[in-house]
């Protein structure tokens, strides 16, 4: 199938899932609907346990349906899937909200806490009652504590959970 330029947001988020693999399924879906999983196998040329892998991820994140019928000819039961593509905007969604909360959180912990290092590569960071405890002389090295300035990465994390805010949602 050959490459489009402007690839569909459902196709695309299979492709941040779980690679090239995904994205192959995810265009087969797009373009048979209610088709099973043999027959994307046979469309993209990947073996049968690779598609069911990547269908059974994209199912469990609700981004497609799987409707059990029997199939007539053999006489056993099939699953159809169909691609989800309304379910794409709210799963971005709630993806970039858990990154903001997890973001949020760890920006909070930086600014509610002070740490102090030795300056020494190797040794750990230390929060405030953690180095009253020892006396402000670093437990590896022995060599004092200083205040560590974490203003530069509670300015990257703020920069990132604006990044996340304002990205537009297709
Ligand atoms: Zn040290």
């Amino acid at each position: 199938m050959p490459k489009k330029k402007f690839e569909d947001s459902f196709v695309k988020i299979a492709g941040l899932i779980g690679g090239e693999d995904y994205v192959n399924v995810a265009r087969s879906l797009l373009s048979h609907e209610n088709t099973t999983d043999e027959e994307i196998a046979e469309s993209t040329e990947l073996k049968i346990n690779i598609v069911r892998k990547a269908l059974y991820d994209l199912f469990g994140r609700s981004l497609i349906t799987g409707i059990r019928v029997r199939d007539t000819k053999r006489g056993w039961f099939v699953y159809r899937w169909k691609a989800q593509r309304d379910q794409v905007e709210p799963f971005v969604e709630t993806q970039k909200s858990k990154a903001i909360t997890r973001l949020t959180q760890r920006l909070e912990y930086e600014s509610e806490n002070e740490f102090y290092h030795c300056g020494n590569p190797s040794c750990m960071k230390y929060n405030f009652n953690k180095a009253m405890e020892v006396s402000f002389m670093c437990e590896v090295c022995g060599q004092v504590l200083k205040l560590l300035d974490n203003s530069k990465l509670k300015s990257a994390l703020e920069m990132k959970i604006n990044e996340i805010q304002n990205e537009e949602s297709e």
